[in-house]
């Protein structure tokens, strides 16, 4: 019970904010949502524009822009990650603060949802002026910030340097050492052990369940992984030990294939070596878009937006996908998919490890006592899979596919917590 199969390839279909409003307004209708609510549901809480003056390492200054949008603190502090990119823009933010919002909701810990960004390029930029960027847009955004307010964490080019920065910043300011405002920090600073492998470890327990969902074995599938980075590889590393195959695997030069399986550890050290998949030994070279339709019984985009579109998704041989990566799949190709009797795990569960375990490095920072790695894997399993079984139980509630399914539990949630809370008038 979807919508139905819209036009091809259009502005809109790659518009995140838009991609999310979608399926809002299918999950809205099935749970009954009144007008209201749905407008506080969908309307971000707050957004902050800044300018951020930075002196450049030739004497210049030059302005920056930056923004934090708090997409909902219904059920917490608002959670999400900062990312550098000449691209970003404030539509993009609202969309990844608002997919925060439901994946806090969907694996069930007290976060709302807030992401943020600075317009620059990181790869032109020195690690003084890196820093002097991060230090002024914490200072710029201090009066948002905070451990029961807003949290933020690493996103697409940041990473544990930029959490120390941000951290150290916020805590001069306040006179004493804060741990809990960001996460993703180094371990020994505050982070989490397992935070690194989090978001391939969950993926790799959702492909779990979702086999057994589907009634596929629980060993011996094959796995085509789009993205060779954080997620992508941990997720084939944790899904070989698992008994399956991980048959073709990409980075953005390009894909690689064996049938027979390609070793993971090895792949890892590859790239840790070269930088690239290119020239992986005993591999045969394919192009991105080959590797997305290859033989496979599971898909896992763990690269970027929009791959799986209405262009490609009637062409992909995979009985199971599973998000990696934020938004892979558009509304459009969901129809598709959903038509073919693919079983899309949507990104907000399947991703959904990492801010698992952002929310566990929050707690540790707080209680000012540290679990061991096994510790943090057997807690983040424990959470994903009664997640996806939620998620399953609303979907056939509600006649409707995985990701619709996994929308309807988050809203419902945040719903319940706006009304009990009542609006402040
Ligand atoms: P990363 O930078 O470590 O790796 C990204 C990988 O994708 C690299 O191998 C890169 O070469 C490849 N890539 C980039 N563009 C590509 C393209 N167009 N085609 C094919 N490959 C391409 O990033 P990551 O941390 O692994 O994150 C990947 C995705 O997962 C992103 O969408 C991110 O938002 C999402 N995500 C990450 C985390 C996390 O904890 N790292 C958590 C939740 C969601």
């Amino acid at each position: 019970m979807t919508e139905a199969v819209t036009a091809p390839s259009s502005a809109a279909e790659h518009n995140p904010f838009i991609q999310m409003q979608r399926r809002f307004n299918i999950a809205a209708d099935l749970l009954g949502l009144e007008k209201g609510l749905r407008e506080i549901l969908v309307t971000p809480s707050q957004e902050m524009t800044i300018s951020i003056p930075v002196k450049l390492d030739n004497g210049q200054l030059r302005v920056f822009t930056g923004y934090r949008v708090q997409h909902s603190i219904a059920r917490g502090p608002a959670k999400g990650g900062i990312r550098y990119s000449p691209d970003v823009n404030l539509d993009e933010v609202r969309a990844l603060a608002a997919w925060m919002t439901w994946k806090c909701a969907v694996v069930n810990v007290p976060f709302g949802g807030g992401k943020g960004g600075v317009i620059c390029d990181p790869r032109r930029m020195s690690i003084g002026e890196k820093e002097r960027l991060t230090r002024r847009y914490t200072s710029g955004l201090l009066d948002l910030l905070g451990p029961e307010r807003d949290v933020p964490a690493p996103d697409m080019n940041t990473g544990e340097r930029e959490m120390a920065w941000i951290m150290d910043t916020y805590s001069l300011h306040r006179r004493s050492t804060c741990t809990a405002i960001v996460t993703g920090k180094p371990v020994g600073l505050g982070g989490s052990l397992g935070r690194t492998e989090a978001t391939g470890l969950g993926v790799a327990f959702v492909v779990r369940e979702s086999l057994k969902h589907v009634g596929l074995p629980a060993t011996g599938c094959r796995v085509a992984i789009q993205g060779a980075g954080n997620v992508g590889s941990y997720a084939g590393l944790f899904l070989q030990e698992m008994g399956h195959r991980v048959v073709a695997i990409s980075d953005m030069y390009g894909a690689i294939l064996n049938s027979a399986g390609l070793d993971m550890p090895k792949v890892r050290e590859w790239l840790k070596e070269h930088g690239r998949l290119e020239g992986f030994p005993g591999a045969e070279p394919i192009s991105n878009a080959e590797l997305l339709e290859c033989e496979c019984e599971v898909l896992i985009p763990a690269a970027t937006e929009g791959q799986i579109t209405s262009q490609n998704a009637e062409r992909i041989q995979a009985k199971v996908i599973v998000e990696g990566a934020n938004g892979p799949t558009t509304a459009s190709a969901d129809a598709i998919l959903e038509r073919r009797g693919v079983f899309v795990v949507p990104d907000i569960l399947a991703n959904a490890g990492g801010v698992t375990v952002s929310y566990f490095e929050w707690v540790q920072d707080r209680m000012g006592y540290f679990w061991d790695k096994q510790d943090v894997f057997d807690r983040e399993e424990r959470v994903l899979v009664e997640a996806f079984n939620s998620i399953a139980e609303a979907a056939q509630r509600y006649g409707t596919n995985a990701r619709i399914g996994a929308y309807c539990v988050a809203m419902d949630r945040v719903a319940y917590c706006l009304k009990i809370r009542g609006i402040y008038a």
